[in-house]
């Protein structure tokens, strides 16, 4: 059998399809969120598949989570750290727990659930984990300061892991996509910062990516050797800025 993947977020967006492209070509998957009866519905058609409520932030639920289906499937070989909120808003006047559930989720949800497989790949000497991040990881944009830190948060904490596991052929992967069509917008409370956002797509021709897209693109990164590591890539519709 192949080897178990484990991807947070998968109850929508990217995660959903990540998760559906690696179930399809035979890795046993685990797939965690917190709206069960969503996970569940993308796991319907899947064999061996885990659904497991798991928030990010919660280092025990996490880990459990993990060593079930590790007692099951084997230990993981890839974990894509891919849950994430964006919520939109201008510093002057955002609600600071807003700040903070981004910065929870979207940095410490990856650096726990990096902990929680990372021993076992260094003494395999084999293992991938894979950060989502975001173009906003690389450049800014406004309306988007919490979101912007968060990301550039993840591109930096990358590549140190990378850096501090590489000896031990352990690859550390980050994907930074674009704009896509997912359920990421529904969460912004501001509704100005949202009509600015959907004006910037619409200036960028209404275009962009499909989850599909960046789905394919994470499973080229992982079937390259485990001596291969494709450290970063940055895709976007053709037409964003
Ligand atoms: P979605 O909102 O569709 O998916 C986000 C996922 O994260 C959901 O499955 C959600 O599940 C999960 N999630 C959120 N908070 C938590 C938490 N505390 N614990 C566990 N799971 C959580 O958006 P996307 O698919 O777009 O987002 C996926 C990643 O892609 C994010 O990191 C996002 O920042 C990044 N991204 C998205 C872009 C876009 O334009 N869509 C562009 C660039 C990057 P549940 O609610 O069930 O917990």
């Amino acid at each position: 059998m192949k080897k178990l993947v484990v991807i947070t977020g998968a109850s929508s967006g990217f995660g959903a399809e990540i998760a559906k492209t690696f179930n399809a070509d035979g890795y046993p998957t685990l797939l965690l969120g917190r709206r069960t009866d969503k996970l569940e519905e993308v796991a319907k058609d899947m064999d061996n598949v885990m659904v497991e409520s798991v928030d990010v932030t919660n280092y025990e639920q996490f880990e459990n989570a993990v060593r079930k289906a590790e007692a099951k499937y084997g230990k993981t070989d890839l974990l894509v750290n891919n849950a994430g909120l964006m919520l939109l808003g201008n510093v002057q006047n955002q609600n600071p727990q807003e700040w903070q559930t981004m910065l929870d989720t979207n940095v410490i949800g990856v650096l726990n659930g990096t902990q929680i497989v990372l021993n076992d790949m260094r003494d395999r000497e084999h293992g991938t984990i894979l950060n989502v991040s975001s173009i906003a990881g690389r450049k800014t944009f406004v309306n988007h300061a919490a979101y912007v830190a968060s990301k550039f948060g993840v591109h930096g904490l990358s590549e140190t892991i990378r850096e501090e596991n590489s000896g031990k052929n352990v690859r550390v992967m980050m994907i930074a996509p674009g704009a896509a069509e997912t359920e990421l917008l529904n969460h912004v409370t501001s509704k100005s910062a949202l009509d600015d956002y959907r004006a910037w797509e619409e200036s960028m021709g209404g275009v962009v990516l499909d989850p599909e897209q960046v789905a394919r693109t994470v499973k080229f990164m992982y079937d390259m050797p485990q001596e291969v590591n494709i450290r970063e890539v940055d895709i976007a519709a053709t037409r964003q800025d």
